[in-house]
């Protein structure tokens, strides 16, 4: 798989520290406590690749992972969490949205959801800034042990109906970190990104 060499690179929190290299990357991004530092370690197979936050909304650095010697994973900070000041929030948001919108190694971008909260509005927000770029987007709605098959199914079907409607070029998946489901189809989607 395209994760499995993992390892850290570089931690930035300005536009003007971004790394130069000759690659790609992939871009992961969420609401905190969606389970995207969850779905980084069981795709890399580390357990403490990204840090599972204790406290939600802790993780204010972009973290680039080195995944090949031209394929990098970016790991953009948490997004909706409520008790962070409203001048570090916006700080994130021009952050994010100069990021997604600028960035020309940006090969696509994954969107992890709850799958028992998907969609939200800032959830819009993050693909509405990004597909003006008309670069790929996947959405991985993980936690999907949270709730029974049936239930799963029918919120994924749900969120591929309104994407069609809306963002019809954007994939989506269940996931599960804890019961390690979705891995394949993830890794699959990503390595088409990579290989096109
Ligand atoms: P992040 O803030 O988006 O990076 O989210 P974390 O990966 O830190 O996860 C937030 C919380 O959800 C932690 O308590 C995790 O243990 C839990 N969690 C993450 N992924 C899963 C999953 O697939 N299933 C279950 N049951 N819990 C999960």
């Amino acid at each position: 798989s395209l994760f499995k060499e993992a390892s850290f690179y570089i931690s930035v929190n300005k536009l003007i520290d971004l790394p130069l290299h000759d690659g790609v990357e992939i871009a992961f991004a969420g609401r905190s406590n969606a389970g995207k530092s969850s779905v980084i370690n069981t795709l890399t197979s580390h357990k403490k690749l990204a840090f599972v936050s204790k406290t939600p909304g802790r993780t204010q650095l972009i973290n680039f992972y080195q995944l090949r010697s031209d394929l990098f994973l970016v790991d953009l900070p948490g997004y909706g969490y409520a008790k962070v000041p409203i001048e570090i929030r916006n700080h994130w948001k021009s952050l994010l949205s100069k990021y997604l919108q600028t960035r020309k190694e940006l090969l696509g971008l994954v969107l992890i959801m709850d799958i028992r909260h998907p969609l939200k509005d800032l959830d819009l927000q993050m693909l509405n800034w990004f597909t003006i770029t008309d670069k790929s987007v996947h959405i991985m709605l993980t936690k999907a042990d949270k709730l029974s098959r049936q239930q799963a199914n029918i919120t994924l079907n749900k969120v591929t109906d309104f994407l069609v409607l809306h963002y019809p070029a954007v994939s989506v998946q269940l996931f599960s970190s804890t019961k390690t489901v979705g891995v394949e189809e993830a890794n699959r989607i990503i390595k088409c990104w990579v290989d096109n």
